[in-house]
């Protein structure tokens, strides 16, 4: 059959289409039949088992909530494991201000992780930053094929129903503000899923989405693509860059087992060659690693901006071609370059690539820019934060914390769904400190905690009681002051 055969059977077979000015190509639809869905109950969806969402699970699975978790990939973790460097972070910046006290200022099930990876081979732990520390006063950095692993147990430990590829297609309501269900799909098929409270930590927004609540795209960030390289000399790599004077950020803590070793390096290019720094700069390179393992190093970065937000599937599929064209190149140019790198072979890529936020859904309260800088607090405080991305250049005021109050997790309009993660508060430098993996994490213990006690209570998200869920809070080890 040749295409425009096939494409006039395809308008026998229900493809329609719609009316369009002359010249303009028309599109097509086509009418999906109704279908009758297998039904499945569960006090509790989340939806992305990544950063917020392993956290969000374990919390409202903890409650005693009938809980299932909804991840596309076969893993849980997210951009945790995709994207980035290290946990940023468990502590206050005490070390870029003078007589302030070192604290660890999250705890809960976030360190929970981070002990569970220490017993398996796969944390730095905190180790303190030698350099660059009015940035970030430790650096937490993990092995992503061990924390996938041990996420995935502790979910099984607690009873999660962990339904990994499986895709959250859909969402619907019963009545105007309540959402009801939602729609999965896998291999198994087209599911119906009903539940009394629903938390959104797919970072895309998806289900919120699904579910009607509003939102931006503001496409204001690159999208990466980061790989682990293995087969390097690391000791050897870290005197190159002192040799050029370039060594920005240096840590030491755990790797493959010994206590003492380097975890972190970052290396500016600016005493690199001119041909170095031109084709560092065209592929997006930010050379900022973390090991956890010798002979490899985690997270060359290579950020490219896309023209139209990254819910754009042809859009999307461009920039993944071009974001793996680059990462050939980058392995080549610290072949060509950086001592210690000669053999160096791209060991590990996401699955896809990595966004710093795409959707950003409007909530009841929007954290801000001076709430950060000003360490504000709130009368429903629910998570605490001392890490900005932008930092030296924008601090949290005095070392301290900040407060994310609960409102900030409540999508406007829609009474059983919290949101948690990448996709909470709209001004961008506001966004470069509540977007970080630890916070991520606290937003999903307290959202995941509140859905549970929602659940449980039969109540809409605004009329739980901030007092109840302080204290579940407290009672599981979240830090508040
Ligand atoms: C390149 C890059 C580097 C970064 N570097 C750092 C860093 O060094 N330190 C730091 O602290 N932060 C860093 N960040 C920020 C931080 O990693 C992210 O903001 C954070 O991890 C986002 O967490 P999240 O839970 O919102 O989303 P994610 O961790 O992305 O989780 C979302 C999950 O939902 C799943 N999902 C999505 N849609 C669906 C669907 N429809 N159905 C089912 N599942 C779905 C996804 O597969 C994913 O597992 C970086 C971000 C990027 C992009």
């Amino acid at each position: 059959m040749n295409r425009r055969d096939f494409s006039r059977r395809s308008i026998a077979l229900g493809v329609s289409a719609l009316a369009v000015p002359a010249g303009a190509q028309a599109p097509e639809y086509y009418q999906e039949a109704a279908k009758r869905l297998p039904a499945r109950h569960f006090d509790v969806v989340i939806a992305g088992g990544g950063t917020a969402g392993v956290v969000a699970a374990l919390a409202a699975a903890r409650q005693g909530a009938k809980t299932v978790l909804v991840e596309n990939k076969g893993y849980t973790g997210g951009v945790a494991v995709e994207g980035g460097t290290a946990l940023h972070s468990f502590f206050n910046l005490w070390k870029a201000f003078p007589g302030v006290q070192k604290r660890q200022v999250v705890k809960g099930i976030p360190q929970e992780i981070v002990d569970r990876l220490m017993s398996m081979g796969g944390c730095t732990g905190h180790a303190e930053m030698l350099k660059h520390y009015d940035y970030d006063s430790v650096c937490t950095a993990i092995d992503t094929e061990i924390y996938k692993l041990a996420t995935m147990q502790m979910l099984h430990e607690a009873g999660v129903a962990v339904w990994v590829n499986t895709f959250l297609a859909g969402a619907f309501r019963s009545s105007g503000s309540r959402l009801s269900g939602v729609i999965v799909e896998s291999r198994s098929g087209r599911e119906a899923v009903f539940a009394k409270s629903f938390v959104d930590c797919t970072g895309f927004g998806d289900l919120a989405a699904h579910a009607g609540a509003k939102f931006t795209e503001p496409n204001d960030y690159a999208v990466a693509n980061s790989i682990g390289v293995g087969n390097v000399d690391i000791e050897r790599m870290c005197d190159f860059l002192k040799s050029k004077n370039s060594l920005t950020q240096f840590a030491r803590g755990r790797r493959s087992g010994k206590d003492d070793q380097i975890v972190r390096f970052g290396g500016e290019s600016v005493s690199f060659s001119a041909e170095f720094n031109a084709e560092a700069r065209q592929l997006g390179l930010s050379m900022i690693t973390t090991t956890t393992h010798d002979n490899y190093f985690m997270f060359i970065k290579l950020n490219l901006k896309m023209p139209v937000s990254p819910t754009n599937r042809d859009e999307s599929a461009r920039a993944e071609l071009e974001l793996r064209t680059r990462q050939y190149k980058a392995i080549d140019l610290l072949k060509r370059y950086v001592p210690g790198c000669e053999k160096a072979f791209i060991a590990r890529t996401s699955p896809s690539f990595s966004i710093r936020r795409a959707r950003l859904i409007a909530c009841d309260y929007d954290v801000t820019l001076p709430d950060i800088l000003e360490a504000r607090h709130f009368d429903d405080d629910v998570f605490v934060y001392g890490f900005h991305d932008s930092a030296p250049r924008l601090k949290v005021g005095g070392g301290g914390t900040y407060g994310i109050p609960y409102r900030a997790l409540l999508p406007a309009g829609i009474e059983n769904l919290l949101v948690a993660g990448m996709m909470i508060t709209s001004n961008h430098d506001a966004h470069m400190s509540t977007r970080n993996t630890v916070s991520c994490m606290g937003h999903g213990q307290a959202a995941g905690t509140a859905a549970a006690l929602c659940a449980a209570r039969k109540r809409g998200t605004r009329e739980l009681a901030y007092a109840d869920l302080r204290r579940a809070l407290v009672k599981d080890n979240v830090y508040f002051e």
